[in-house]
């Protein structure tokens, strides 16, 4: 008998979950996932990886993957052939257009989708008329891209994740990287183990606050109050760089007189910081030689998530650390893969591919001379708008692509409620999401190991994807679906391939001017800006001017104005949504794979002694509700909370926290309030 080898192959590519953007070996076997390995050479993780990249890939070949378009039949969904399911889905749209016009379409992208299939989703929305187009930036660090274009210039983080080497002070807001970015928690942990000072604020003792020098525990809401407080301080006590305020920075004035509203004593009523614990986190950052500036979504997921934003750019701008070679800045870790690219790539409905806004003649005249087609001068429906507009009958074609937006939107009795109403729904899918049970066409996706591409990750490098296997059955990637639903319809949008679409997208955005498969396949990660092919991409920004107008950095002087709920006698408890280690968003992907096993279910984390004033134990099955809806969570007692606060993650459908979440959101952005909702718990099932 011959023995034959079995055929190995190894495959580089980018991390499908968080936007940390890992760079991994995918090792396939006879055709088979054998192991996601960290690479060595990536340029964010060193060598590193957590337990999503490395060991949640099970998924890919779960008998629930979906690997066959269905399509409604009365109250069912019905497998069909993709012939079948295009052609009801391009029917849909064109009742919808011929009803009520392009406005009566829109599409929700995502950060499962590619650049290239972002680039080309917009696309088609805007070749068939509708600027309604939008990603799940707006859920989460859409504040982010606003607040920091208003202060700096440019909607990205200030600095490249090489530079966290040089900082020796941290200031960790609303962020738990441990769990929600466990490569960037590792490398911040190293960093503080090797002596630099760590200062975290955020309402819960997150796993960074055990090694924190001071651990400033705010009320849910009161960010902006903080913030201000801690440049009180370093204005009153000369922590500031003149020289930075005077040739780089604009609008002290304002800044000043606001803040003599926000001393110490008032600061520590508002926010509940005790005096002593911010003078002490304001001097570790005013004093530091290279301080940086690391956030999450406890900064934006606020009413006032943009004034959050800003309020925290102050800092830096006072401490002149941002655009200058101390400092690191000021960076928000994106929570998914490709959220980033989402947004740069145009997916939202006020902006085109690199930031051109629709409503600017210039920017629309770029895309109209490369797509050959007008550009909707009129920017388009946000994600919540669109949910709206579908309960009022004005919304009548829907395409979410990659986003379960049943289980992860806020106030998600509503948001079902819209799904119902559309006339028609297609949903681009991995697997049988609450989405997708309500959608009219289900299109069977491919996963991240499984597709071609880039993408962007928090410090602004595009990476390549590479498929290691093929998807299974009939599952095509979205950029296949988009073509074959966009060819259905009559409309051709060019782009044959992926490596055409970013090809495209850089004739359009001079931001990604220098960009191309071609290029990141032989250099590796090439960070954006990058305007020129022979110009290696700007890691760290401002470095001789901000992007604004007039070339300064711009103080906020913006009021603390209080959160969108209040606990009161009702509703006690004031519950903050986020992510624990094992699982991503959703939860999709990771709990069709063994982390299952690791954190099988959602809980309610409690603090003791609200767990003693409820008379509860752990594991207790409780009714949860708020001003908005209902859900049924086992207790976890659990110091990291604080007295009167509850957290919770919203990684399975079936515990319905965002039933509970309100439909508060960010005045500028519409980013929802996920970080503060009153809530009132009953001992059992009934609330
Ligand atoms: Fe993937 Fe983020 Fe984990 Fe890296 S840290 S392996 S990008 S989930």
């Amino acid at each position: 008998t011959t023995a034959t080898r079995p055929e190995t192959s190894v495959t580089r590519t980018t991390c499908g979950y968080c936007g940390v953007g890992c760079s991994l070996e995918a090792v396939t076997r006879d055709g088979a996932l054998v192991a996601v390995l960290p690479d060595r050479r990536g340029p964010v993780n060193r060598g590193h990886a957590c337990v999503k990249g490395r060991f949640a890939h099970g998924f890919l070949d779960s008998p629930d993957r979906l690997t066959q378009p269905l399509v409604r039949r009365g109250a069912s969904l019905e497998p069909a052939t993709w012939e079948e399911a295009l052609d009801r889905a391009a029917r849909g749209i064109q009742e919808a257009l011929a009803a009520a016009g392009p406005q009566a379409v829109a599409a929700i992208s995502s950060a499962r989708a590619t650049n290239e299939e972002n680039y080309l989703l917009q696309k088609f929305l805007r070749v068939i008329g509708s600027n309604n187009i939008d990603n799940c930036s707006r859920l989460c660090h859409s504040p982010s891209a606003s607040g920091l274009t208003a202060s700096f210039g440019l909607p990205g983080g200030t600095d490249s994740f090489d530079d966290v080497e040089q900082a020796d002070c941290f200031l960790v807001v609303g962020a738990n990287p441990v769990e929600a970015h466990p490569v960037v928690g590792a490398r911040l942990l190293q960093r503080v183990l090797r002596g630099a000072r760590l200062v975290v604020a955020d309402p819960r003792a997150v796993g960074l606050a055990r090694n924190a020098d001071v651990h400033l525990r705010p009320r849910p809401g009161t960010n902006v109050a903080l913030f201000h407080g801690l440049a009180h301080t370093l204005l009153t006590e000369s922590l500031t760089d003149p020289a930075f305020l005077r040739d780089r920075a604009a609008g002290l004035p304002e800044l000043t007189a606001l803040l003599t509203g926000y001393p110490p004593d008032i600061v520590a009523e508002l926010t509940g910081v005790p005096a002593a614990d911010l003078l002490a986190a304001a001097r570790l950052y005013g004093q530091a030689q290279c301080p940086a500036i690391v956030y999450g979504l406890g900064v934006t997921e606020h009413l006032h998530g943009t004034d959050g934003v800003r309020a925290l750019a102050n800092l830096a701008i006072l401490r002149g650390a941002v655009g200058t070679g101390r400092g690191y800045g000021v960076n928000p870790l994106r929570g998914q893969n490709n959220v980033q690219g989402a947004s740069d790539m145009g997916a939202l409905p006020d902006t085109l591919p690199g930031y051109g806004k629709v409503t600017d003649p210039d920017a629309r005249a770029r895309a109209e001379a490369v797509w050959g087609a007008p550009v909707p001068d009129r920017p388009g429906l946000r994600i919540p708008e669109m949910f709206a507009a579908a309960r009022a009958g004005r919304l009548r074609a829907l395409w979410v692509v990659g986003e379960d937006v049943c289980t992860t939107d806020p106030d998600s009795d509503k948001v079902a409620e819209a799904l119902d109403a559309c006339p028609l729904v297609v949903c681009s899918e991995l697997f049988l999401s609450e989405t997708a049970r309500r959608a009219d066409v289900v299109l069977p996706a491919a996963a991240w190991l499984e597709k071609n591409g880039t993408f962007v990750n928090f410090d602004r490098r595009f990476q390549r994807v590479r498929p290691a296997l093929p998807p299974p059955g009939q599952a095509r990637s979205d950029f296949d679906a988009i073509h074959a639903l966009a060819t259905r319809l009559g409309t051709g949008l060019g782009c044959p391939s992926p490596a055409a679409a970013l090809a495209e997208c850089a004739r359009i955005s001079p931001l990604f001017a220098g960009l191309s498969h071609h290029r990141l396949d032989r250099e590796g990660a090439v960070p954006w800006p990058c305007p020129d092919p022979d110009q290696p991409g700007e890691a760290k920004l401002y470095t001789r001017r901000f992007a604004t107008p007039d070339g300064r950095a711009h103080l906020s002087a913006t009021p603390y104005l209080p959160p969108g709920e209040q606990p009161d006698d009702d509703y006690p408890l004031l519950l903050v949504t986020g992510r624990r280690w094992a699982h991503y968003n959703s939860g999709s992907m990771t709990r069709h794979s063994r982390n299952a096993d690791l954190a099988p279910r959602d809980f309610l984390d409690l603090h003791p002694v609200d767990a003693a004033r409820h008379g509860l134990r752990d594991g207790d099955l409780l009714g949860v509700a708020s001003r908005h809806g209902r859900a049924r969570l086992l207790a976890r007692i659990s110091e990291e909370t604080t007295p009167g606060q509850a957290f919770c993650a919203f990684h399975f459908p079936s515990s319905g926290v965002n039933r509970l979440t309100s439909d508060h959101a960010d005045t500028t952005t519409s980013c929802p309030e996920y970080k503060v909702t009153a809530i009132r718990l009953t001992r059992d099932d009934s609330p």
